[in-house]
């Protein structure tokens, strides 16, 4: 198949850019390198099966349409990235996830392409359920705080997909990645593993954003890229949402330990309140945990790195 895939320089979309060629796919990529690097693509550069484009999606839409025309399929994984850069960029990310994914969505139903869209899980908001699941009521905190702009551009985003898919019969799915993590992620946008290790690598303080009870389930990129090919080979995923995410939940300041320890480090512990790491008025998810159990039944996926894993690899690729 000839996979076209938004975002395909990013962190997520790389690892899928090498698994989908390793599996005998052409990938055509749309990326416009604001947060991602041609670096990335290094181990699939020259690939006779790969095609790569520089281009914004929100500013080339007929460009979009016709890369989308000439793919079987589309996974759409272009967006603002990071906590702290949507904070610092209100403007910026609705424009992206909102009018780039229309951009995507509108010629992928005019035309029937599968498509997979990349959602997150902070569209689950603020909410205290101890396992998140797809059909759950959602709840999004106020406009006031810019960070929940991220959540309600990515859920309209949702909601478009399952518009076009009514209406239009588009073949998609939507994924809500919970923390994906591994080689090639960015600490320059607030994510907190890459962040972390860097620290303990340069035995400097490991900075714990509030009282770091807060807790997290990181999941290695290779497994959340094992998903992402099992659901677009699988025809009961149309018109669905799933999550994707470990079940090994860890609070931000276990996790800190735990990369002093596996990285030998002599960093300690830095603790700094959430308005001077992003604004006044942040709001943080103090706990987020996905029920998987949808994608399990589906096609049995379920993560087979540990939290141990990925803290060794992200170290060994930033060494
Ligand atoms: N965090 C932290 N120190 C950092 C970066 C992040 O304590 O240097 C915290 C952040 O406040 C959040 C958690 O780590 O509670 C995960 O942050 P990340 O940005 O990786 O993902 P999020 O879950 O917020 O989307």
């Amino acid at each position: 198949m000839k996979i076209f895939i938004t975002g395909g320089a990013g962190f997520i979309g790389s690892h899928l850019t090498e698994a989908l060629l390793n599996a005998g796919h052409e990938v055509v990529i749309a990326d416009n390198f604001s947060t991602s690097t041609p670096a990335n693509l290094d181990r699939v550069k020259g690939n006779p099966g790969l095609q790569v484009f520089e281009l914004d999606i929100v500013e080339a839409p007929e460009r979009v349409a016709e890369l989308v025309k000439e793919s079987d399929a589309v996974i759409h994984l272009a967006a603002a990235v990071g906590v702290e850069m949507v904070v610092k960029n209100p403007v910026h990310t609705i424009t992206t996830n909102v009018h780039g994914t229309e951009n995507v969505l509108a010629p992928a139903a005019k035309y029937g392409k599968r498509t997979i869209i990349a959602s997150t899980s902070e569209v689950y908001g603020k909410s205290t359920n101890e396992k998140f699941s797809e059909t759950d009521d959602l709840l999004i905190g106020s406009p006031f705080n810019s960070r929940w702009c991220y959540a309600s551009s990515k859920l309209l985003d949702e909601f478009s997909l399952m518009a076009f898919h009514r209406e239009a019969g588009l073949p998609g799915t939507v994924v809500r990645f919970f923390n994906t993590v591994g080689p090639r992620q960015t600490g320059r946008y607030g994510m907190v593993i890459p962040r972390f290790v860097a620290q303990a690598l340069k035995n400097e303080p490991l900075t714990v954003y509030g009282d770091g009870e807060q807790s997290r389930c990181f999941c290695h990129v290779a497994d959340v890229i094992r998903a992402l090919m099992l659901l677009l080979d699988n025809k009961e995923s149309i018109g669905n949402i799933y999550n994707i995410g470990s079940q090994e939940l860890v609070s931000i300041r276990e996790l800190a330990l735990e990369i002093i320890k596996r990285t030998g480090s002599k960093s300690e512990i830095k603790a700094i309140p959430y308005e001077v790491a992003y604004a006044k008025g942040f709001e943080d998810m103090r706990r987020r945990y996905p029920d998987t159990s949808r994608i399990k039944a589906l096609v049995n996926w379920q993560p087979e790195h540990t939290l141990a894993d990925i803290i060794d690899d992200v170290a060994a690729s930033l060494k």
